[in-house]
């Protein structure tokens, strides 16, 4: 059974995909898919030994050995074109591990650019967002959700072939997700306006208050202000 947050991922891989699954620790994902029908081959990578043990012996128990590899690597070094990889699945990590997975992929030759890319992270959302717009990826797909008082956001996006480019608003908020937000957005957003509020009253009492940080601040709180209207 698994999470409704990776419920969420899997819903967006797309029927009959040779699946990438990066960081997948005990391959709960690529196992569901499989057993579901849903896609025809998969790699899990890890670049942990103890999630890669993991993920062999579940894959194992599952006698989908055959159809799911479990590579110990780092990142997108798991695959290489000939792997002929359509989707690839990111979740459960950073914003920031997310985007240096993608960067470093990118720059080692193991992105063909024809794989849908659905990532997931816990957190600094942003950067995954920058990084699709720098490297022209439409977002097709943003959603956010609440499990067990956390909030995820998953985001999928494909190659275009012009550039892409997205607002500060639609950086930060996400471009779907602020067009149509709900009750999980606005809560998410009210828990960053308020963590924000505190920093801000923090550094206000500070001995010599660091300028550039605190404007940064204000005009974060009020743009979460604006969208929360
Ligand atoms: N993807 C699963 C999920 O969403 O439930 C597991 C998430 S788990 C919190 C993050 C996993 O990513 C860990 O097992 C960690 O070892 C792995 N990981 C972190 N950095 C990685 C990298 N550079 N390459 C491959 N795996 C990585």
């Amino acid at each position: 059974q698994l999470s409704k947050r990776l419920e969420i991922v899997g819903a967006q891989v797309p029927a009959g995909s040779r699946l990438a699954d990066i960081g997948s620790d005990h391959a709960y994902l690529p196992i569901a898919l499989m057993l579901a029908g849903k896609i025809s081959h998969a790699i899990a990578g890890e670049v942990v030994q103890g999630p890669f043990q993991s993920a062999q012996n579940q894959v194992a128990k599952n006698n989908l050995s055959e159809k799911i590899e479990v590579r110990l690597a780092d990142g997108l070094e798991a695959i290489t074109l000939a792997d002929e990889i359509d989707a690839i699945t990111i979740a459960g990590m950073g914003g920031s591990l997310i985007r240096d997975i993608l960067e470093n992929g990118r720059q080692k030759g193991r992105l063909s650019g024809k794989e849908y890319l659905i990532l997931q992270p816990n957190i600094g959302e942003r950067n995954v967002r920058e990084w699709l717009a720098d490297h022209s990826y439409q977002i097709d797909f943003e959603t956010v959700l609440a499990e067990k008082g956390k909030i995820y956001e998953v985001i999928a996006a494909e190659k275009s072939d012009m550039p892409v480019t997205y607002t500060e608003e639609e950086l930060m908020f996400g471009p779907l997700l602020v067009q149509n937000p709900t009750s999980v957005f606005q809560q998410k957003w009210q828990r960053e306006l308020h963590q924000r509020e505190q920093v801000w009253t923090q550094l206000q009492t500070a001995k010599t208050p660091p300028s550039e940080k605190l404007t940064q601040i204000r005009r974060e709180i009020e743009k979460i202000r604006e969208v929360l209207q």
